[in-house]
């Protein structure tokens, strides 16, 4: 079959090259001019680094395996991870159920109440019982109010927003059984996984892959528009028309519904339920260290960032020059004003939030700065998902969708991107 792909970040490369292993004429759009997408990488101190931080986890099985069949095992460094937590002035380590005890912004009995409920949700197996319970309620309920307040909220904070009160529980479940997953064998400490170089490595494997099977890439190439006529699938790409017996569009929801016209009312309205929540990413290249700690999440509403994430307290700064990588993060609604702001615009209004983290930090310690900004980091992911998801296969007959808010309950990541990239394969192969 002759098949096209919209978007070559992960889902749309592992389906690419699944389907050109098959033997299926590939060809691959992608919009920027390089490929990874949300995964994508660009150059500090002559070493690549991930626009937005990444790592993996121990139980990230879709993504080691495929690394595996890539020939890349051997660029994977498991590292100990340094979490901790900001709360009324003070970094609190926050690795182990030892500091979960010592962690001393909750009374005692509290903190053994939120130690109890973290143990039941890693064990815990059926997500669907919890899905029609908002994480705010049931956190509450059963962690109590002050866990909720010092620990809980601050994570839904992080990554919804003003949606943080909407989230399911089912999708709060997940990152429990993600953390559990990552745990090194036997210890009770939590590893994390990097690949030497970046994951750049990856992504290039993985495009060397599709070509090395006859399958084909256009960077630089953005879908303008995709129409299904009799048995054909046409994708209009600068000006030129392009004929397949397939499309898989990995692209967001919000795009697919632009470049679609023709989508029936009712798929499109299911498409439209969906929001998405934009991740602003300041990457900071520093000549000093902000803390000792890999990921800060910030337990502090006055914060405009909601985590400090240290990439060189987990990668060796030797890496890059000896110099510091620190992101700062934020997710925020395309109405926020911040939405627009530049770099600097936001280092200056981060600064007392930094100073408050470590007193003696100056703005001369940032030798340079990036600002990456992704409309589709996040779906917001609210009660009752499951029975919102669009199906893959579209109501126009050869048509695919395969984006990350079709994953759940796990949180979308690499990993799920790889697994969604192999299961479209197959619905379209079969
Ligand atoms: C801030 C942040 C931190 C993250 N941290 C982690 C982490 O630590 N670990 C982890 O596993 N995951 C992490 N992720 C998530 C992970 O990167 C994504 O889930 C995954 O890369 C998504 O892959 P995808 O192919 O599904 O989507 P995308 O990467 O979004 O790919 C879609 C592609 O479609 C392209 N496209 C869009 N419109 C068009 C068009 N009209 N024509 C052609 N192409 C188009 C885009 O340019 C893009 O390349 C993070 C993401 C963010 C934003």
């Amino acid at each position: 079959m002759e098949i096209g792909v919209i978007g070559g970040g992960l889902a749309g490369l592992t389906a690419a090259y699944e389907l050109a292993k098959k033997g299926h004429q590939v060809l691959v759009f992608e919009r920027q001019p390089y490929l990874g997408g949300q995964a994508s990488t660009f150059e500090v101190e002559g070493t690549l680094l991930e626009r937005y931080y990444h790592h993996i986890f121990t139980g990230d099985e879709d993504m080691i395996g495929l690394m595996e069949e890539l020939g890349l095992a051997e660029r994977m460094q498991w590292l100990a991870s340094k979490v901790g937590f900001f709360h009324e002035g003070q970094i609190y380590d926050f690795v182990t159920p030892f500091d979960l005890l010592r962690f001393e912004p909750m009374s005692f009995p509290q903190r053994i109440r939120a130690g109890l409920v973290t143990l039941y949700l890693q064990r815990f197996g059926d997500w669907r019982t919890l899905e029609d319970f908002t994480a705010q309620e049931w956190m509450r309920r059963y962690a109590g109010q002050q866990g909720y307040d010092v620990i809980f909220a601050p994570l839904l904070r992080a990554k919804f927003g003003q949606y943080a009160d909407q989230v399911t529980m089912a999708w709060l479940w997940s990152k429990f059984k993600d953390r559990v997953g990552s745990r090194s064998r036997g210890l009770a400490r939590e590893v994390l996984g990097y690949m030497d170089g970046s994951f750049q490595h990856f992504i290039d494997a993985l495009a060397e892959g599709i070509t090395s099977a006859g399958g084909e890439i256009l960077p630089d190439a953005p879908v303008e528009r995709v129409v299904v006529e009799g048995d054909r699938v046409q994708v209009v790409q600068a000006g030129d028309t392009w004929s397949f017996d397939k499309v898989i569009a990995t692209v967001p929801s919000f795009v697919f519904l632009d470049i679609v016209p023709d989508l029936p009312e009712q798929y499109a309205d299911q498409l439209r339920q969906v929001d998405y929540q934009t991740s602003l990413c300041l990457v900071l290249k520093m000549s000093r260290s902000l803390s000792h700690i890999y990921w800060l999440n910030i337990s502090d509403p006055s914060f405009p960032f909601v985590g400090a994430i240290e990439h060189t307290n987990l990668i060796p700064p030797e890496q890059y020059n000896g110099k510091r990588i620190l992101y700062l993060t934020q997710y925020v609604s395309r109405t926020d004003p911040l939405y627009s702001a530049s770099a600097e615009e936001l280092l200056m209004h981060y600064l007392p939030s930094l100073q408050k983290i470590n007193q003696d930090f100056e703005v001369d310690w940032v030798e340079d700065s990036w600002l990456y900004r992704e409309d589709a980091a996040q779906p917001v992911i609210t009660c009752g998902y499951s029975r919102r998801i669009p199906s893959h296969e579209t109501p126009l007959e050869g048509l695919y969708l395969a984006n990350t808010a079709q994953i759940y309950p796990q949180d979308r990541g690499m990993n799920y991107s790889v697994r969604l990239g192999r299961v479209i394969s197959d619905v379209v192969d079969k």
